[in-house]
């Protein structure tokens, strides 16, 4: 009798245990673009990584593991080190993609280190860092951004601006799902497109409707969409 409780506890505590293996720590992703036009000529300006000046395109700031409440864990493993060597095979594309603009002017690994320990760290048990990083390329080149946006009319320039009812309208179509649309504000004052969020599964590998909304910068019903192709850094 005795054995067979000993047995049947044993079975419980290996439930557990898958129970806790398979368990996820975090409901979705946050897929964060970021314009870097709007970046850069806001008060505090940029840095353009020793790679060179970015192309004008969007750029990755990150893939962000969320909670449906709206909360989001960070900075999951302490004990995890951000290895340059997990990422050799993509070191360009990652350059392109997901540039650093901070100052001063930096090879652009700190960024990504950054977003790694902060961010990535958190589905850890999903995507090592190799994978990590690659989803998010996977998933910039998924969504085309900038090629949704020409399509629809809506290009980098000085000197229009756009109803936000339509940069929403646009990102829907090209992605299927409705994005948020985050705000920051130009050195003359005006609102403009700075980051495009869409949410994703846990595979990190699909769009999805977003669960939650962040609260990030909220935008005027107008905004700019600034060239970066003519602009200068430290302005
Ligand atoms: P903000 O003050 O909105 O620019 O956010 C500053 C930083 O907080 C971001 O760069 C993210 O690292 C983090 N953050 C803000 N909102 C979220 C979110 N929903 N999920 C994950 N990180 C976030
Ligand atoms: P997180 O908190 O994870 O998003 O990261 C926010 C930090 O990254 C802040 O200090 C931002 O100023 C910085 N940041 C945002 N975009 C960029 C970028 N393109 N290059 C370098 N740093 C950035």
């Amino acid at each position: 009798m005795k054995s067979e409780w000993i047995i049947l506890l044993r079975l419980l505590a290996l439930q557990w245990l898958i129970v806790l293996c398979v368990s996820k720590d975090f409901d979705f992703y946050y897929f964060v673009q970021q314009w870097p036009g709007s970046y850069c000529n806001t008060k505090h300006s940029c840095c353009y990584p020793k790679s060179g000046k970015p192309a004008e395109d969007f750029g990755i700031h990150g893939l962000w593991p969320n909670y449906k409440d709206g909360s989001y864990p960070s900075n999951c493993d302490r004990t995890s080190s951000f290895e340059e060597s997990e990422i050799s095979d993509m070191t360009t594309k990652l350059h392109t993609d997901w540039p650093s603009l901070a100052c001063p002017s930096s090879d652009g690994l700190r960024f990504l280190e950054h977003e790694w320990l902060k961010h990535g760290t958190c589905s850890e048990s999903i995507l090592n860092q190799h994978n990590y990083f690659q989803a998010a390329l996977d998933l910039k080149r998924k969504s085309n951004l900038l090629r949704v946006l020409k399509n629809a009319g809506i290009t980098p320039s000085d000197s229009k601006s756009y109803s936000l009812g339509n940069i929403k309208e646009a990102v829907t179509e090209g992605l299927g799902y409705a994005p948020y649309i985050e705000c920051n504000v130009d050195a003359s004052g005006n609102h403009q497109l700075y980051q495009v969020y869409s949410c994703v599964d846990t595979s990190a590998s699909n769009f999805i409707e977003c669960p939650v909304l962040p609260h990030g910068r909220r935008c005027g019903s107008e905004i700019k969409f600034p060239s970066f192709s003519g602009m200068h850094e430290e302005l």
